[in-house]
């Protein structure tokens, strides 16, 4: 077996192999940090993340780059719409670079509870406008590009394969599918490599260019940080399916206009989380952040769990009845691996080659490598720690090495349950239910504070305390933080 990815160019599974053998280079593109990631932009990370880790689980060597937009991107794609920053920095009368550090944190301290690892490099959009300044220059020396209007534009017409990503000849389409308020284009589909003049006479943030002073359009800082780092030609290119009509497309124009070669040989795209209502989107002001999920008494894993259950390629439905039926189905999974860690002798470091886990591993790497269905590889963990035949250490290791790609601290959270049932053995079930019903009756006489303080208490016993429509419950913590 080999890994197969859906490769959006082409519409197909395909065999992957990388350019250089055992290596990979991949780019996917990051947030722009103008407010907080909302939960459906941080599919599209998890989802980055879990392709950096199954490569990895695979035997590649991975440099995965993400790069933080902090600069000209517009509310519209097709350089419509105001910047993005720049509302943002009026808004909360601050600089454009303060907004861009506190969500950049932000953006981290996320990621970092998702279990999402850090990408091997991370670039920020403002620190290299020379490249993209020299990339632009290639770009007009190669002949795809006019002055209107103080901008300089990317013409499409120079470039034959323009659409190729997203099937479309922008030919067929010129009458009026789109309407473009921008008169300075020749084609709708051309778009701006260099803004000099434009409708944000107060734009914050500009430099000095051969085109005069200005500031880039947002396309072309993935090109060239891509290349910055990747090189001229790398395997994979990710980002959410709304990139691939018009941003990646755009990308590839660029950065094959400027070099005459293929640029990226794999794409690959994520679906929409969506809410019950439709569209989850930031700049309508309505969305859910992942401190919303935690504040509502979720774990950060609990959504990567809800996640993973499904294809990175279909569209999933946010709601609070998947996010409880999730939270169960992991407490369960963890609970279970507590009472095997229970009865486990020391984990080996490496599987017996005769060890009854290794068939399970090699269905799960299976269906790794089949486009990355991580909810079929879920459900051969759920085999493996069913199997009675294999021995509690050996399911473990075997644990372990699944957890690699899945990224939930399954064996982390089954020790720490495993701790905490210790530490709290002492405490017995009716000392627990006198506790709850103390704090409920505090909670009637409006004493907070001493029902907080019972809460307190029995967290720091391992005891996490749950308010339901139908009364207070309890259960033993399963390493919460
Ligand atoms: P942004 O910060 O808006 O540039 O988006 C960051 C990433 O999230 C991009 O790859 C988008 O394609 C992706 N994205 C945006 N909204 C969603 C959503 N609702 N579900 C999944 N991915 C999304
Ligand atoms: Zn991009």
């Amino acid at each position: 077996m080999s890994l197969e990815l859906y490769n959006t160019m082409g519409r197909s599974m395909q065999k992957f192999t990388p350019r250089t053998p055992g290596k990979v280079g991949f780019y996917g593109c990051g947030p722009t940090v103008y407010n907080y990631a909302h939960i459906g932009n941080l599919r599209a990370f998890v989802f980055q993340d879990t392709l950096a880790r199954s490569l990895r689980f695979l035997g590649y060597e991975v440099t995965h780059v993400m790069n933080v937009t902090d600069i000209g991107h517009l509310t519209g794609d097709n350089d419509d719409g105001e910047d993005k920053m720049v509302n943002q920095a009026r808004e909360k009368g601050q600089s454009v670079l303060e907004v861009a550090e506190f969500y950049t944190k932000a953006f981290f301290d996320d990621i970092d509870r998702l279990n999402i690892l850090r990408p091997t490099v991370m670039c920020k959009a403002t620190d290299h406008v020379d490249q993209m300044i020299r990339l632009i220059q290639r770009i007009e020396a190669n002949g795809h590009t006019y002055s209107a209007g103080g901008n300089l534009y990317f013409d499409i017409s120079t470039f034959p394969g323009y659409g190729a990503l997203a099937n479309f000849n922008p030919d067929d389409l010129k009458a009026g599918t789109r309407v473009d308020i921008d008169e300075n284009k020749r084609n709708p589909f051309d778009f701006v490599l260099w803004f000099t003049k434009s409708k944000f006479e107060n734009q914050a943030l500009v430099w000095d260019s051969p085109w005069g002073r200005g500031y880039p359009g947002w396309h072309i800082e993935c090109s060239a940080m891509s290349m910055e780092y990747l090189g001229e030609q790398f395997d994979i290119h990710t980002g959410g399916i709304d990139h691939i009509q018009i941003h990646h497309t755009n990308e590839i124009a660029q950065s094959e206009g400027a070099t005459g070669k293929k640029w990226v040989n794999y794409w690959l795209h994520n679906e929409f989380l969506v809410m019950d209502k439709g569209k989850m989107s930031k700049s309508s002001g309505e969305f859910l952040t992942l401190q919303y999920l935690i504040d509502k008494g979720f774990d950060p894993l609990d959504y990567r769990f809800f996640l993973l259950g499904g294809h990175y390629r279909s569209q999933l439905t946010f709601s609070w009845e998947s996010m409880e039926s999730a939270r169960n189905s992991r407490r369960s999974l963890v609970q279970r691996l507590a009472r095997i860690t229970e009865n486990a002798e020391a984990v080996p470091e490496s599987l017996p080659a005769n060890s009854p886990a290794n068939e399970w591993i090699d269905r799960f790497r299976a269906d790794i490598e089949q486009d990355l269905s991580t909810p079929r590889a879920l459900s051969q963990l759920q085999g493996l720690i069913r199997d009675t035949d294999v021995p509690p250490a050996e399911a473990l290791a075997a644990v372990a090495r699944m957890d690699q790609v899945l990224g939930l601290d399954l064996i982390e959270s089954a020790a720490s349950l495993v701790a905490s049932s210790k530490e709290t053995g002492d405490i017995d079930d009716g000392r627990i239910d006198a506790l709850i019903a103390e704090r409920t009756d505090a909670k009637k006489a409006k004493n907070f504070s001493r029902a907080d303080e019972i809460r307190n208490q029995l967290k720091e016993s391992g005891i996490i305390l749950e308010d339901t429509a139908s009364g207070t419950t309890w259960r033993r913590s399963i390493g919460e933080k």
